[in-house]
């Protein structure tokens, strides 16, 4: 298989339109066959209830070459589950988990020319994503679906190097308790969108979200997950039912545990705890860990001990040991590679 002409080393985080994606649609209560279609656009009613309403959830993941020449994908099996829990929240029908699996498997082998080569650093980023297509304009679930899958390459989301980042406490909120932070609605991004482009007009990175209902407790970020290194070397995530379940950050939690050998703990995180935590870091898809080096929290800054030009030393082991796991140096769990080819 010849590889695309794509100068890998310097992709960004963009879209590349590539050649193949998976469209299903659902019409008289049924999903059909699916299939795979060079037509990159969409094309529905004005009307449709994702327009009006956003009805509208999504997945993210990643297809890589391993150090041994396969192509696989880390952990499918979760998004499929985690974009069942998003639909139903958003009274999306069900797409179901052996057909979200076949679909990653059909777009990845399609698209097989456009997957990054090992040590290139880039990646070929899969988007699933499901939304209300039949006009909807008296406020309900709309009677027409259409479940996505495209794939684009993506470069290292670091170029030249990981560097820590700065972010700030927020004063606007991402999730209310009993809310829709917990499942990959794009309704949860758009109203971030505001305060993210006002914390880069404020010169941070992004925004620190806290608990909504007392402002005291850490949550997450926009889009990734928190985790931290206290002093005595445990690894401790933040406990609330408003917050993203990254898998990402799941799985470092196992890497922490059972490859490092550290404790770790999901518990509620104190806003005023984090003055004594040695390391932070964000977890998500897009970078595994992006190290975080300065929070601050209107004025007060917390400068955490592995500075600004480099991960902490925890932080780096567990980012090291989970890509050495997604790149198929180190072994993996039972069942977390799923391997297309
Ligand atoms: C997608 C997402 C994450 C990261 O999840 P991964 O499964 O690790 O990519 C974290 N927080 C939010 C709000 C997200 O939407």
């Amino acid at each position: 298989m010849e590889k695309k002409n794509i100068d890998w080393g310097n992709l960004g985080f963009g879209y590349i339109q590539t050649d193949k994606r998976y469209v299903s649609d659902y019409k008289d209560g049924a999903w059909d066959n699916g299939r795979l279609t060079d037509d990159a656009n969409v094309v529905i009613s004005e009307c449709a209830g994702v327009l009006q309403y956003a009805q509208t959830c999504f997945e993210g993941l990643k297809a890589y070459t391993t150090e041994d020449g396969r192509i696989v994908v880390f952990r499918p099996d979760l998004n499929a589950d985690r974009m069942i829990d998003s639909a139903k929240r958003l009274e999306i029908p069900v797409f179901p988990k052996e057909r979200f699996l076949d679909a990653v498997e059909q777009v990845v082998a399609a698209n097989e020319a456009y997957v990054p080569p090992y040590g290139s650093g880039a990646t070929l980023y899969l988007r699933p994503y499901m939304f209300g297509s039949s006009p909807v304009i008296g406020v309900k679930p709309a009677a027409e679906y259409q479940f996505r899958l495209f794939a684009t390459p993506v470069g290292p989301y670091f170029k030249g190097g990981v560097k820590p980042i700065t972010i700030r406490v927020s004063d606007l909120d991402r999730a209310a308790p009993h809310g829709t932070g917990h499942i990959k609605a794009g309704l949860n991004y758009a109203m971030s969108l505001y305060n993210i482009v006002d914390a880069h007009n404020q010169g941070y990175d992004e925004n620190m979200y806290l608990d909504a209902a007392t402002h005291t407790k850490v949550e997450e970020t926009g889009g990734a997950n928190f985790i931290f290194i206290t002093k005595d070397n445990k690894v401790v995530t933040p406990k609330s039912d408003s917050i993203l379940p990254s898998i990402t950050r799941r799985s470092l939690m196992v890497v922490a545990k059972d490859y490092l050998g550290l404790e770790v703990e999901e518990r509620v995180v104190e806003l005023s705890e984090l003055k004594d935590m040695a390391e932070c870091g964000l977890c998500g898809t897009a970078a595994v860990i992006s190290p975080v080096g300065k929070i601050v929290d209107h004025g007060t800054e917390i400068c955490l001990p592995s500075g600004m030009s480099e991960m902490g030393p925890v932080t780096q082991k567990l980012y090291d040991t989970l890509t050495g796991i997604q790149m198929g140096r180190i072994p993996a769990p039972e069942g977390w590679i799923k391997v297309i080819k």
